[in-house]
């Protein structure tokens, strides 16, 4: 029997940098990846130069979504999470100046962004759209090379292989592949889905510490809200996108400006439960830490970069406007959801470029749903139910991102997926689930199919929908 995958909440919800995990946060892991090979195999000392090759949709959009940047961040040796995202610009920039790239922040090397990171616009990897290859030339003609997918959501792994990630050896109490397997453990042990999910995340680290790292990411999601929403200007990239966060937290907040996230929601607080006033925060939101992620700012994937606003709009609502300001059912609201996408991850897939934005704002929806919902005191099938109300009404959703950014469709797209998690919600909690004639199984697999179905000009290549019917002309970056 083949072992089931084990994914942690911290798989889900991964601390980086945007604008997208597939081509800005995978790329970016793999070429870590590449210099520890580099380094268990004893090479890194004698590389003098290196190329990358990036492959279908990762060359067809990768500028727009900055792989280019990430992997010579990822060389350098830095990582994601934690590198300081003021100083990207002048990194990049010092290497395109100087044709030099400190590897693994050791070894000094010629190194010409334009020259050797190669955009094989026509080229494409048979087992996933999002391929590269890092290629380091040694002395006397030596040359030494590794290839990697970004597999969606900044999940990497490496040709022929598993990426080594130690985590997928662990057997979890409770093995779950599909919401059928979720609810049989549910049903036989009484626990709610986030209890089954914190049980799994024990066989990881003990409790206290999973509950301390998912108020990291909730703390590390609400900061990047808060800079969104406070942060006036243009998004990066050449179209001139003007950040509308900005515009409308002042409006909603009558001019006010408030200098810490506290004092902030305590004024959000205070305007009251007006469905337009509600309605308006929740875009508000989503839109904050979209445009964040535009700006290749500190977001966290959920279960992507371009659709992370959707769940902390969702969580911020829930705190602000309902009673889920408390640490608990905040770690409550994030495992649920992240069980859901593990089982969308398993069932379908979370990359873009094979299945369109249904697998990033569609599942970032079902998640944000499932997870409300039972927070909100539905049951387990109800939250299940939601998750499936909401998918089914983002099947065939496409990706065509204008030039490539995650700007267009991408960040308005969030404030429809919030919206949309919340309405499957409320629909479940008014719901029998005896009533219900599709299972959560049943639109991951038609999710799939769709994925299968859908022409490869929707899939992250920016050939197609809006990408074609904007015209745009950026200079060369
Ligand atoms: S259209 Fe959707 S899937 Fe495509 S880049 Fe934008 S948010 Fe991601």
């Amino acid at each position: 029997m083949t072992p089931r995958e084990s994914i942690s909440v911290f798989d889900i919800f991964k601390i980086g940098v945007g604008p997208s995990s597939s081509h800005t946060l995978g790329p970016w892991k793999a070429a870590l990846l590449f210099i520890d090979w580099l380094k268990q195999n004893d090479y890194l000392h004698r590389v003098t130069r290196m190329e990358i090759l990036l492959y279908g949709s990762l060359a067809k959009t990768g500028k727009g979504h900055g792989t280019d940047i990430a992997v010579q961040l990822g060389l350098c040796g830095e990582y994601p999470e934690t590198f300081d995202v003021e100083l990207i610009s002048s990194r990049i920039s010092d290497i395109k100046t100087r044709n030099k790239l400190l590897l693994a922040g050791i070894q000094e090397i010629d190194f010409s962004p334009e020259k050797d990171i190669l955009f094989l616009k026509n080229e494409s990897l048979s087992f996933h759209p999002n391929g590269l290859t890092f290629r380091a030339l040694l002395p006397h003609g030596e040359a030494y090379e590794q290839t990697y997918f970004s597999v969606g959501g900044g999940f990497v792994v490496k040709e022929n292989n598993d990426g080594g990630n130690p985590k997928a050896a662990i057997s979890l109490q409770f093995p779950i592949d599909s919401a059928d397997d979720l609810l049989h453990w549910c049903r036989k042990t009484g626990l709610s889905i986030a209890e089954v999910v914190m049980e799994n995340e024990n066989c990881w680290r003990d409790e206290e510490e999973t509950g301390k790292g998912v108020m990291r990411i909730w703390q590390t999601m609400r900061d990047c809200m808060y800079r969104g929403c406070n942060k006036g200007g243009e998004l990066p990239g050449g179209l001139h996108v003007a950040r509308r966060a900005f515009a409308l937290n002042k409006k909603l907040l009558k001019g006010r400006t408030y200098a810490d996230y506290n004092s902030w929601i305590a004024a959000i607080r205070d305007g009251g439960k007006d469905f337009a006033y509600i309605l308006d925060w929740v875009s508000c939101f989503a839109l904050g830490v979209n445009e964040e992620n535009a700006s290749f700012g500190r977001v966290v994937t959920a279960p992507t970069n371009g659709a992370a606003g959707v769940i902390p709009a969702v969580l911020q609502y829930y705190i602000v406007f309902l009673d889920g300001n408390t640490e608990e059912k905040i770690i409550n609201f994030l495992l649920t959801a992240s069980e859901i996408g593990c089982i969308f991850k398993k069932g379908a897939t979370l990359s873009a470029a094979m299945g369109g934005c249904q697998a990033e704002i569609g599942v970032s929806s079902a998640m944000a749903a499932a997870g409300l919902t039972e927070c909100l005191g539905g049951t387990q099938r109800q939250a299940l139910m939601a998750a499936e109300i909401t998918m089914e009404h983002h099947l065939g959703l496409t990706c065509d991102p204008v030039a490539g950014l995650v700007q267009i469709p991408c960040i308005e797209r969030n404030t429809m997926g919030a919206v949309k998690a919340i309405t499957a919600s409320q629909l479940a909690l008014q719901s029998n689930p005896d009533l219900a004639k599709v299972s959560l199984d049943t639109v991951v697999k038609t999710m799939w199919d769709t994925a299968l179905d859908m022409n490869t000009k929707y899939k992250e290549t920016a050939d197609g929908g809006l990408a074609v019917h904007i015209p745009v002309n950026l200079p060369e970056c």
